[in-house]
């Protein structure tokens, strides 16, 4: 960090300690802002009075187990290649997981963008080429382009399993957690970029959350818990938007529209949530024949949750990772039990990362 950098971080430290005049509970909303604070070294400058708790912004945490089920009985399919971003590839479903699935010969690949899986597709028209579509809005428009590329090119041998979900349409079940009790939240600068401010306003008018859209950089996550300690402390909640460099009131609206063409709103099965309605999407009438349940029936049995496993509780900031009785003894990076440990974006995973120096 530049020496300037340094003397601002420092000066924020103090009047975050003079904010936090009583307990006070701030979650971060996203799994990347989880590791960030950690590896800035964020949590040891923070009063102990001030409680960071991590939250569901982690969307291969978030994933059902009846939905990770799903794409690995895709993968048993002979005619289909399961593609997805190489975080899927390890967590665990309640009998195997698709890296398991490719070690028994399953053709599985992994993709660095969804666009990979038109040239796949196009190259070996034998095959179905099947896009797993998870994630929040950051990631998708860029599944939504790929859809709507296949179709103008006629490509028919690419479908998806959308498993997408929306931060924006899930805002009232995050700011009332059952259990949680939460005066601040640290909202994703990412997610914000796309969907621009004014749908996270209700957190202002309907909750009394205060909320600050920040960035990843070691300044941007000390300025936005400064501004939340201090709406806190004064009673003043508001949305703010800490990450002016990058998010804009309206956010991005090429990608906004392409969602809206792409995919519409659906029931959505969150790990540790339950069933939000209206916070996932799937394929709008106009590119349905692209949802590979509708071309494939996947006859599919009871799900299991790994046992002793608490990642539900964990994504709702009800439980800390080092709370779980199989945190870094039974289950390690090496050997994930769950997906919050599996993911890059895990609490899980930044816990064993970080917490145990
Ligand atoms: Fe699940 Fe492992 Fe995290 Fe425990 S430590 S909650 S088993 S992922």
């Amino acid at each position: 960090m530049p020496d300037q950098n340094k003397q601002i971080a420092r000066q924020l430290a103090e009047k975050i300690r003079a904010n936090v005049t009583h307990p006070m509970t701030i979650m971060e909303v996203c799994g990347t802002h989880t590791h960030a604070l950690f590896a800035h070294g964020i949590r040891s400058i923070i009063p102990p009075e001030l409680n960071l708790i991590s939250g569901p912004g982690c969307p291969v945490c978030v994933t059902s187990q009846h939905d990770i089920d799903i794409m690995i009985k895709l993968a048993s399919v002979p005619t289909l290649t399961i593609c997805t971003f190489g975080d899927m590839m390890r967590v665990p479903g309640t009998k195997g997981s698709l890296l398991t699935e490719r070690a028994n010969g399953t053709d599985i690949r992994v993709m660095y963008s969804p666009f990979d899986v038109i040239s796949w597709a196009e190259a070996d028209p034998s095959r179905e080429f099947v896009l797993i579509g998870i994630g929040f809005e950051t990631t998708i428009p860029s599944f939504g382009a790929t859809i709507k590329a296949a179709k103008e090119k006629g490509i028919k041998n690419l479908s998806i399993l959308s498993l997408h979900k929306s931060v924006v349409d899930a805002l009232e079940p995050l700011a009332t957690i059952p259990g949680v009790s939460v005066d601040g939240l640290i909202l994703p600068g990412h997610v914000v970029t796309i969907t621009g401010i004014e749908p996270f306003k209700i957190l202002e008018t309907e909750f009394g959350t205060a909320s600050v859209v920040t960035g990843f950089e070691a300044i941007d996550m000390i300025a936005s818990i400064e501004y939340l300690t201090r709406m806190i402390h004064d009673k003043t909640p508001k949305v703010l938007n800490q990450y002016t460099r990058v998010v804009k009131n309206e956010g991005n609206r090429i990608a906004q529209e392409i969602i809206k063409e792409v995919f519409t709103p659906c029931d959505s099965n969150w790990r540790g949530m339950g069933n939000l309605p209206g916070t996932g999407l799937t394929l709008s009438k106009e590119y349905e024949d692209f949802d590979v349940l509708k071309r494939h029936k996947v006859e599919m049995e009871e799900s299991k949750e790994p046992p002793g496993c608490i990642c539900g509780q964990v994504i709702t900031g009800s439980a800390k990772p080092t709370e779980c009785p199989l945190f870094a003894k039974v289950c390690t990076p090496a050997n994930p039990v769950g997906p919050c440990m599996v993911s890059g974006e895990g609490s899980c995973s930044a816990y064993y990362k970080y917490s145990r120096i």
